[in-house]
This record gives C-alpha cells, structure tokens and sequence, in this order.
C-alpha cells in the first residue's frame, strides 16, 4: 500500500468515525429532542380534579423524559376560550387539550356519546366501552377529519343532579326554569319544560348568585363546594341521571403527535392513562369528604328528584337519542355501538355491583333519607 493510499485509508477511517460520531450524536439527538407544546383546557388554571389532570400530564411527560417534553398548561381563557379548546388544537394553535367531547356537539353530532348521555354509562362502564368495546376506534374515526386524536382524560364518576333555590316536586316546578346544564341533557331539559342555559364552569357562581340562572348543576360535592355553591343555593339534588359518568378527554393535534419520537407517543399516552384512572380515585375520595362538609350545612338540604320527573326525563332522553341516531349514518353507528354495550354492561352489573351494593345497604341499614 503507497503513502497515498494509506493517507486516503486514514482519511477515509476519520471520516467515517467522525461520521458515526456525527450520527450518533444526530440520533441520540433525534431520539431525546427537546419539545415545547402548550395544552389549553377548559378549566380554570389548577381547579382540583378536572383542572389538575392537564397538570399531572405534563409533569409526568417531563418526568420521564428528562425534562426534554415539556408542556405548558394554560387555563381558560389564557390562551383560547373555555369552549375554543377543540378548535384550537385542530388548527394546531396549541398541541394539545383537555375538555369535554359533550361540548362540540354542535359540530360533531355524535360527540356527547364520548362523554357519556343521561341515564347511559356509568364510569367504570364507560372506561370499558373506550378501552375495550370499540369506542376509542369511533372516537378516532370522529375526530380525523379535524386532525385530532383523542384520549380518555378522566371520569367524574356519577354527578349529582344540581342546585336549586326551590323544591323539585312535580313536573310543573320544572316548567320555565332556567338551569345551567350542557350537552344532551340541555335539549331533554328544553323538552321537560326547562330552559337550559350553557355556561363555562368559571360563571356559574355569579350567574346563580345573580339570578341570570335559578338551578345549576356543575359536577359533585368537591367541585360544588370549591365553587361555593352552597352559599347561593338551598337544595342539593340527586342523582347525576344527566351525567352518570362523565369521561373528560385530553385531545392531541395529530400532526404534532406523529412528529413525535416514537417513545415521546408512548409515554404521552401511558401519561394520559395514568391521569385518566387518578382523576376517578380522587373524585371518590374528595366528594366522600366533601358530602360530609355540605350535610353538616344546615342551610342545605339534600334531595332525590321525584320519581315522576325522572320518568319524564329518562322518558325525553329515549327521544332525544333516538332522533340523534336517526339524524345521520355516523351518529347510528356510535349510538348502536354505545348503546349495545350499555345493554350488555349493564346486565352484568345487575348480579354483580348493583347486587353487591343492594345487600351491603341493607346489612349496614343505612339511612336512605340523607
Ligand atoms: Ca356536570
């Protein structure tokens, strides 16, 4: 081998390990880049439990990243309005979000169906329908053409039936009145004789306290009570029959997932889980304790809707979701799909948690008059 040879060789062996060099560092680099997103939410800035899931999200993302992924929380109203959420992430203004589907109902027809409709799913049923009965599928299907991927981001766990300033005693006390109450349950509202009103979660307080409203149902003893609710209202009803267990929903812009490392995908959505399974553990810690606080207010007074006016509204919620599926082929195949999975869910439910909590009331004897 001549001296220009071996100079080529040597040339040739430092470019190529300063090419593996080069390329090594690119793809831990590639691998581990450092990303920016900012996630918008429907709530105000760390309001305790729907509030606090965007939060763990992106402390958990950073977390198992090294610090590499962060994203920046911003609450309502600080970067896009309460209800501007899905519009701002599929135009790609933020990357990320965390709302409620039962808002965009008047885009997407069949949406309130993955929040959940009255007398529909409970929680536990309605995780079960997403992760296993084909209705992340749907979802996803749903959300395409707007370029967003959506998630489960939480459940409430069955809601109570809301505050009113006078007793809910017969359909007539339901006629005219005005009540802050969002989604499907707002048109079986209108059809039972109410108004219903929508309002952001950060208005209700001063709409009630100011009579805009007369009733308003928000989400349960905890976030009531942050609200202060009990302050402007005197009676407290239940059930939730409107919002049984309601599933909150972290949307992603789908362009800026898929231009996401791999792993980056990964630990998005493992995060996502996470927050979605914590958010139902909290609310069954936090209305427990809470219930007691409100109980113990003599100026409130614990009430279950009479069984005539539930009968009407479960009558007027069979109406409403059957002209909802009549309404188009896309809404039919995400009620047919809802529905057929309620049925089998809840039949099950019958000999196993309704059955389990009827013998444990009665053994325990508790009191069912509140
Ligand atoms: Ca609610």
């Amino acid at each position: 081998m001549d001296r220009r040879n071996i100079l080529t060789l040597i040339g040739a062996s430092s470019l190529m390990a300063a090419c593996q060099e080069t390329s090594s560092d690119a793809a831990s680099g590639d691998q581990n880049p450092e990303i920016n997103w900012r996630l918008i939410t429907s709530w105000p800035k760390n309001f305790p439990g729907i509030g606090q899931a965007p939060e763990d999200v992106a402390r958990m993302v950073s977390e198992m990243t090294n610090g590499k992924f962060k994203i920046k929380v911003y609450g309502a109203g600080e970067m896009a309005p309460a209800l501007g959420v899905f519009d701002n992430v599929s135009s790609g203004a933020a990357h990320m979000g965390h709302s409620a589907a039962y808002y965009w109902k008047g885009k997407l027809a069949a949406a309130p169906f993955f929040t959940g409709v009255p007398f529909g799913m409970n929680a536990r049923e309605m995780h079960a329908w997403i992760q296993e009965g084909g209705g992340q599928a749907l979802w996803e299907e749903l959300y395409a053409p707007y370029g967003v991927l959506p998630l489960a981001g939480g459940n409430t766990g069955v809601q109570m039936g809301g505050w009113f300033n006078k007793p809910i005693e017969s359909l007539e006390d339901l006629q005219g009145l005005k009540m802050r109450i969002p989604g499907i349950a707002g048109e079986i509202w209108n059809k039972a004789g109410g108004t219903s009103v929508m309002l952001p979660g950060g208005e209700i307080f001063q709409a009630l306290e100011k009579g805009t409203i007369d009733a308003t149902e928000w989400l349960g003893p905890a976030n009531d009570l942050a609200f202060g609710l009990p302050q402007i209202a005197k009676y407290y009803y239940m059930p939730g029959w409107h919002e049984p267990g309601s599933m909150l929903e972290f949307s992603i812009n789908k362009k800026a997932f898929e231009a996401l490392p791999s792993h980056y995908q990964f630990i998005l959505k493992i995060a996502c889980q996470s927050v979605a399974d914590k958010m139902l553990n909290f609310y069954t810690a936090a209305n427990a304790k809470a219930l007691e606080t409100i109980k113990s207010n003599p100026n409130v007074e614990i009430r279950q809707f009479p069984s005539v006016v539930l009968d009407k509204l479960y009558q007027m919620t069979q109406e409403v979701l059957s002209e909802m599926a009549a309404s188009s082929d896309d809404v039919k195949k995400v009620y047919d799909s809802y529905t057929s999975f309620q049925k089998q869910a809840q039949a099950y439910n019958r000999v196993s948690e309704e059955a389990y909590y009827r013998v444990r009331t009665a053994i325990e004897s508790i009191e069912t008059d509140i």
